[in-house]
């Protein structure tokens, strides 16, 4: 099929099949997951996702055409996020067979979960000072420790967990990934309520969960290899905005904003043209990251740009909408002051904006990086969580 007609399909099954966001009552998850599996029956979940496992082995032509057509619908996808941007790429790249086997068509089809557990209350821009334990015992290991910030923890059935297995090592060399069952007994999911007034994030306690070795990801002590990974993916997953797309209506857009200003106001007028240029140039960007992938060219640590790009657009936005709309703008539950309240969250998760700008300026400009001591010291040596 051409792209033209490819996107063609797209649009009239979009057309036929998203359910109207205003939908009282039943179980949203329920409705989210039953929209997953009909999204991958007609083939536009995975669009790129090799088909051995479940996805359609297509290009990021169709997956650009596909996202093009979504933009004008509102899917009910959010849950999914962290699974289709982040945990499932990384089986697909680090995973074992019998793992990819076990666990992507699911994550696919909307079937199972996925969260992803590395950020701690001492670990988070430097999560590899995280303390969360997993210790060998026979043929499995037993988790003890807390995660925290752990998007849609609360629905998950999956984890991707990154624990501390040595301490004799220093702390990135002692490092290893599981998948965890996050319905075993001993793991605790606590909500906590952002500022938005919604919980989309938890904490999440281990307490002896035990996690069977072929649930390990990569090999023992190299799970920071594996947590780069999927930190590239997810930097890269986030500012072409997986699983989020096809909001319908972003209040804090140029097109929803010109309606509710007065657009005859020069001053108006130039704020608006700064936030076409934006946007703009961050999708011609994603656009350019997108080809190359293709082409095989791995965008790396320009993810982080992307991402770095994306938050500065968002708290752009929210600030300009609040200066046009008003302060009224950020009272009440309306979807300007749920956009507004939320836009801050972009320059924290997946890594805030000052770990981006030294991810950029040590690995894309090769400036010089900043004097570590942690490199070369054993984990056990260092003052983790004890220092200011
Ligand atoms: C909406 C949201 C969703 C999230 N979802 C998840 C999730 O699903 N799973 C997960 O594991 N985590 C998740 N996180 C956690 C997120 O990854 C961390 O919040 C983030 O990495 C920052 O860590 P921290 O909050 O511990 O801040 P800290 O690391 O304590 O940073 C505090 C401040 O110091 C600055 N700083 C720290 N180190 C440096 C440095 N070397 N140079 C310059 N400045 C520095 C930071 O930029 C920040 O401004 C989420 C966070 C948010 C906000």
């Amino acid at each position: 099929m051409n792209l033209a007609d490819y996107r063609r399909s797209a649009r009239a099954w979009l057309q036929e099949n998203v359910p109207a966001d205003d939908r009282p009552g039943g179980d949203p998850i329920a409705r989210a997951k039953e929209f997953m599996a009909k999204l991958h029956d007609a083939g536009y979940s995975g669009i790129t996702w090799p088909r051995r496992w479940g996805g359609q082995g297509l290009t990021q032509a169709e997956e650009r055409a596909f996202a093009a057509e979504a933009r004008g619908f509102t899917l009910p996808t959010y849950v999914f996020s962290i699974g289709l941007g982040m945990t499932g790429p990384t089986l697909v790249d680090r995973g074992t067979d019998a793992q990819r086997e076990r666990f992507v068509r699911p994550l696919l089809r909307g079937e199972e979960i996925w969260c992803q557990l590395f950020s701690e209350p001492g670990a988070g821009s430097d999560v590899a000072s995280l303390q969360t334990r997993a210790e060998r015992d026979g043929d499995h290991w037993i988790v003890n420790g807390q995660k925290v910030w752990t998007s849609v923890a609360h629905h998950a059935d999956w984890g991707l967990l990154l624990a501390r297995t040595d301490v004799e090592v220093p702390k990135h060399k002692g490092l290893t990934m599981f998948v965890v069952d996050m319905h075993h007994p001993g793991v605790t999911v606590r909500p906590l309520k952002d500022m938005t007034g919604r919980s989309n994030f938890n904490e999440v306690f281990f307490d002896d969960v035990p996690i069977p070795d072929e649930h390990r990801v990569g090999e023992v002590n190299d799970g920071w290899s594996v947590a780069v990974t999927t930190l590239l993916h997810e930097r890269l997953s986030i500012s072409a905005g997986v699983g989020m797309s096809g909001q319908k209506e972003d209040p804090t857009s140029l097109e929803a904003l010109r309606r509710v200003v007065d657009t005859g106001d020069p001053l108006v007028r130039d704020e608006l043209v700064e936030l076409h240029i934006r946007s703009r140039a961050l999708a011609l960007f994603n656009q350019r990251l997108a080809q190359e992938t293709e082409a095989g060219i791995f965008p790396g640590a320009r993810g982080s740009a992307a991402k770095l790009l994306l938050a500065e657009l968002t708290m752009f936005q929210a600030d300009l909408a609040t200066r046009l709309a008003g302060p009224e703008a950020v009272l009440g539950d309306s979807p300007l002051a749920h956009a507004i309240s939320l836009a801050p969250a972009m320059s924290l998760g997946g890594g805030t904006n000052e770990i981006m700008r030294n991810i950029v300026g040590d690995r894309v400009l090769n400036l010089p990086p900043e004097p570590r001591v942690d490199k070369t010291v054993p984990f056990k040596d260092l003052k983790v969580g004890t220092q200011g």
